[in-house]
């Protein structure tokens, strides 16, 4: 019974916004590139995972939460976690296509491309370990008595793997539903409505998580980004406020919220607290006046009076805009 599914990317949803007002000449513009494509290699492979929980039944009683993020001695990020009355599965799903090696010393993920491209990565192996010991170091602090186990699950059988880790479990995707048939033994750790009670617990606890501010996060001057509202029709920065719409000087495109998006774009690229000025420069808005027009009309979280007025976006906004960007036209080209 799939108890949870996947959650709004908000680190990729961020990556994409950052890559979008970073100009082209700029340092950090292929590493948020790079860092775009494997998230969204990433959000590919988990899919897949999702889609055989969808395609597949077993002849138990289970539960299964997507993405789930917890904290016990650290915060941990599990891909998938299948219980079971036998033993919880974390499933760690990687999209890495080409030859693969785990190598020990230091533990890493290496990978050979067909055109002898050469790349390094973070060893899924250490990060099953990691959320392993930190999943049961959660079920203990709550008196819940279940093996764990841990797999690296590989989406694409374009991953070869020539050396694989010692002492964990490596599969293809398409292999998950036989490892899972197989979990079934005599000994029932936990019963039906302890498994029903650890999911729930789980769920409650589930934190999310945004990435937000961006420039923070990745050390770039927010001086940096291109600013303006950009239009909905070509992608081009700089809209012109006239009267009480905006007009794209490239385009002739007119949209009367075109700032709204400029303006969440600001609290998740720049920072928490906004003031007119602030939002004036990055708007391109020469009136103090129509600046706080537009702030009081998008239900921001108003802090302080007269001059030191700061505008905040709610936690609530933050989540309840997860389809503003994904729904938008977008304008990434790498
Ligand atoms: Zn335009």
């Amino acid at each position: 019974m799939l108890i949870k599914g996947r959650s709004t990317d908000y680190k990729y949803i961020g990556l994409q916004m950052l890559y979008n007002r970073l100009p082209k000449e700029h340092a950090m513009k292929s590493v948020i590139n790079s860092k775009m494509l494997s998230t969204k290699a990433g959000i590919i492979g988990e899919t897949v995972v999702e889609a055989i929980f969808e395609k597949y039944q077993f002849p138990f009683n289970y539960r299964v939460l997507h993405d789930v993020s917890l904290i016990s001695n650290g915060k941990f990020q599990l891909d998938t976690l299948f219980i079971s009355p036998y033993c919880a599965v974390i499933l760690e799903c990687k999209n890495i296509v080409g030859e693969l090696s785990f190598e020990n010393d230091p533990p890493c993920l290496t990978r050979k491309l067909q055109n002898g491209q050469k790349d390094t990565f973070e060893s899924p192996k250490v990060q099953v370990d990691r959320n392993m010991y930190l999943l049961k170091e959660w079920l203990k602090e709550r008196g819940i008595r279940i093996p764990v186990r841990g797999v690296i699950v590989f989406s694409s059988t374009k991953s070869k793997i020539i050396k694989p880790p010692n002492h964990t479990e490596v599969i293809y995707a398409s292999s998950i539903p036989v490892l899972l048939r197989n979990l079934q033994t005599q000994k029932d750790y936990i019963s039906v409505i302890q498994m029903d009670y650890l999911a729930e617990q789980i769920v409650r606890e589930n934190q999310t998580y945004f990435p937000y501010p961006m420039c923070i996060n990745w050390g770039i001057d927010p001086s940096d980004l291109i600013t303006g509202v950009q239009c909905g029709e070509c992608g081009r920065f700089g809209m012109v406020r006239i009267k009480r719409t905006w007009l794209c000087p490239a385009c002739s495109y007119k949209e009367a919220n075109a700032h709204v998006n400029a303006v969440k774009e600001w609290f998740m690229l720049i920072g928490d607290q906004l003031t007119n000025s602030e939002c004036r420069r990055f708007l391109h808005i020469q009136q103090h006046q129509t600046v706080t027009r537009i702030l009081q009309s998008m239900g921001l979280i108003i802090v302080g009076e007269g001059k030191a007025t700061k505008y905040q976006m709610g936690e609530k906004m933050l989540s309840g805009h997860k389809n503003f960007y994904t729904d938008r036209k977008m304008f990434i080209r790498s």
